[in-house]
């Protein structure tokens, strides 16, 4: 049980001395010494968001990170573009034609990026200036397509009004935001993915602009009354009990993700992903996402000649490698490798040498036994 291998795209594998904050006694979140972990942990958040807007932290997954990103800074009835292609994007429409927003969606068959032009045809079309918000999720876990947020970005910019609002659950300490330089309104994550702890927390950065929205956005709430949070984390604590252990957990996971470097964090999913890709190629395993829109943080593979969760079955039961199916309606028909988080070149090797025996398993004698490790070592020795 102890040897399983986690290589879904969240829940990711937990470094030791994180597990072992974890499992500390908890201690009261108005104590003193809480209240110097929550300090280091909020200016760490600040650092790993490039940002000097408020990072928020919810006792929530994703979803009520997410939902606290629409409630906070919109209107029923407000006009939102909504980015769709793939599950999570469809999320976002859920949620927001849930509190009466005026969804407007932009789609993208699922294994495809959005287009960033159809964004900007609406909204240079919108000169009354109607669009309050675009949500854009950055890296669309439910494909592995990671969608072009820069230049979807620079289209709100020019609009000038819409706030723009992220879901980069899975691109979070992945792939380079630059909140800041970017001007990112709102941007939403989750601590079970590039933040290598467990599930419960989840994550708001709020910008000046959106905070202006607040003042005059008419949506009820008060779990997730985002300026609550602020208030109270300018006290270095919280307005409700927080996972004490979680957050001990997260000041460990921040610090090593300091030592690693932001610079060195991305090359490093960057590096897993080509490898992977690499090697999924020698495998004749057809990608689905294509290269140029391929995210750092997952990678799914759309199988023709072996069955997909024969696939699956094998490399949990005989290697005890735990690999995430396809959703919705791409259930049977993909399987998805996460490589975000606590995960190092070997995860990757030992992962791609387990999938060419599950093949050869299955009857593939066509493979050639090797091949995929090969082209992920190639991958590398060729990296620094
Ligand atoms: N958005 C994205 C891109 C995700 O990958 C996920 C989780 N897989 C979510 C939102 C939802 O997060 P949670 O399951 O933690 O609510």
């Amino acid at each position: 049980d102890d040897k399983q291998i986690l290589m879904i795209p969240g829940p990711t594998p937990v470094p030791e001395q994180a597990l072992l904050a974890l499992a500390k006694q908890p201690i009261g979140h108005r104590s003193s010494e809480f209240g110097c972990i929550f300090e280091e942990v909020l200016q760490n958040l600040q650092w790993l968001h490039q940002t000097q807007n408020d990072v928020l932290m919810l006792t929530a997954s994703g979803t009520g990170a997410m939902e606290a990103g629409i409630i906070n800074f919109l209107s029923p009835g407000d006009r939102v573009l909504v980015g769709c292609n793939g599950k999570f994007g469809d999320r976002w429409a859920d949620l927001a034609t849930t509190y009466n927003l005026n969804v407007e969606k932009i789609t993208a068959d699922w294994g495809k990026p959005l287009d960033p032009e159809q964004f900007r045809e609406k909204l240079e079309a919108d000169t009354e200036k109607q669009i309050k918000a675009v949500i854009v999720t950055h890296s669309e876990t439910s494909t592995g397509v990671i969608n072009d947020l820069e230049t979807i970005n620079r289209h709100v910019k020019t609009h000038g009004e819409a706030l723009i609002i992220v879901d980069a659950v899975t691109s979070l300490g992945t792939v380079n935001i630059p909140v800041d330089e970017w001007g990112i309104d709102v941007v939403v994550s989750a601590s079970q993915k590039g933040y290598m702890i467990p599930p419960g927390l989840g994550f708001v950065s709020v910008s000046e602009k959106a905070w202006e929205a607040y003042k005059t956005a008419k949506m009820p709430r008060f779990y997730l009354d985002l300026d609550k949070y602020r208030q109270f984390q300018a006290k270095n604590t919280t307005p409700f009990t927080p996972p004490i252990n979680l957050m001990m957990a997260l000041q460990v996971s921040l610090q090593m993700m300091k030592k690693e470097g932001l610079a060195n964090i991305f090359a490093r999913h960057q590096r897993l992903m080509n490898a992977t890709r690499a090697a999924l190629k020698q495998l004749n395993l057809p990608l689905f996402a294509p290269d140029n829109v391929a995210s750092p943080a997952i990678t799914a593979v759309a199988p023709v000649q072996a069955d997909t969760e024969q696939i699956l079955k094998i490399m949990k039961n005989r290697y005890d490698i735990a690999l995430a199916g396809g959703q919705d309606h791409l259930k049977g028909k993909i399987f998805r490798i996460g490589h975000l988080g606590f995960v190092t070149d070997r995860d990757i090797l030992t992962a791609i040498g387990s999938l060419e025996a599950t093949l050869i398993e299955l009857g593939q004698d066509s493979l050639t036994p090797g091949a995929g490790v090969a082209a992920a070592a190639k991958v590398f020795a060729q990296s620094e």
